[in-house]
C-alpha cells in the first residue's frame, strides 16, 4: 500500500472530498494547505496574519513565506507514518521544496495521483452551483438538484447561482491552474510516482479507482 500520496487536480475534481475519504480509510492525515490556511488565520498565528495581509492586497504570496508556511504544518506530522497530501504543492517550485523537505526527514512521495475531469464537466459542476442565501443549502443543477428549480428544499427560499462561479471566472481559474500543474505532473512523472485516475463519476466509483492505484 502507497502511503506517500500528494492528490493533484482541477479546482471542482472532487480532491476535498476524495482526500476525506482516503485518509479515514487508510488511516493517515489529510494534510490540506486551504484548511491549515484558514486555522492559521483564525487563531491568529503569525504566519497566519501574514497570509492574510497578503491576500487581503491581492498580492501574490512569495515563495518564502509559502514555504515557511509549509515547513509549519508540516512538522506537526509523523510524515514517515504517511500522509494525504491536498492543495500542496501547487508549482514546480513548491514540489522541489517539499521533496527536499521530505528527504530531510527520510521520506518521499510514492505516490502522486492526478484526478482527471475534464474541463467541460468541470464547468459543468462548479457553474451549476446553487447557493440557498437564507439557510446556506448548496445544490448543483447537475449533480445534486433540488426538487425544485431554483427553490431551497430544506427552507423554501429561492435558490442564487453563486457569484464567483460564473464561466469566465472558471474558466480563467482552469487555465491558471493548468500552466501551474502542468509542469508539475511532468515533475512526478519523472520521478516514476505519477499514476492517472479518472475522477469522472460518482464519488464512490472515483474512491474505488483511488484505492485500486493506492492499494497496487
Ligand atoms: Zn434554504
Amino acid at each position: 500500500m502507497k502511503t506517500h500520496i500528494v492528490l493533484l487536480g482541477p479546482p471542482g475534481s472532487g480532491k476535498d472530498t476524495q482526500g476525506k475519504i482516503l485518509s479515514c480509510k487508510l488511516g493517515i492525515p489529510l494534510i490540506s494547505s486551504g484548511e491549515a490556511l484558514r486555522t492559521e488565520i483564525e487563531n491568529g498565528s503569525e504566519i497566519g496574519l501574514e497570509f492574510e495581509k497578503l491576500i487581503a492586497s491581492g498580492a501574490l504570496v512569495p515563495d518564502e513565506v509559502m514555504f515557511e508556511f509549509f515547513t509549519t504544518i508540516l512538522s506537526r506530522y509523523n510524515l514517515s507514518e504517511g500522509f494525504v497530501l491536498n492543495g500542496f504543492p501547487r508549482t514546480l517550485k513548491q514540489a522541489e521544496f517539499l521533496s527536499g523537505y521530505l528527504k530531510e526527514v527520510d521520506c518521499d512521495i510514492n505516490c502522486a495521483i492526478y484526478i482527471n475531469v475534464p474541463d467541460t464537466e468541470i464547468i459543468k459542476r462548479i457553474c451549476d452551483r446553487l447557493l440557498c442565501g437564507n439557510c446556506g443549502a448548496v445544490y448543483n443543477a447537475y449533480l445534486n438538484p433540488p426538487k425544485n428549480v431554483s427553490i431551497c428544499d430544506r427552507c423554501g427560499a429561492p435558490l442564487q447561482r453563486r457569484e464567483d462561479d460564473e464561466e469566465q471566472v472558471v474558466l480563467k481559474r482552469l487555465e491558471v491552474y493548468h500552466n501551474e500543474t502542468a509542469p508539475l505532473i511532468e515533475f512526478y512523472r519523472l520521478a516514476g510516482v505519477l499514476f492517472e485516475v479518472d475522477g469522472v463519476g460518482d464519488i464512490g466509483s472515483v474512491t474505488q479507482r483511488l484505492l485500486e492505484v493506492i492499494n497496487d
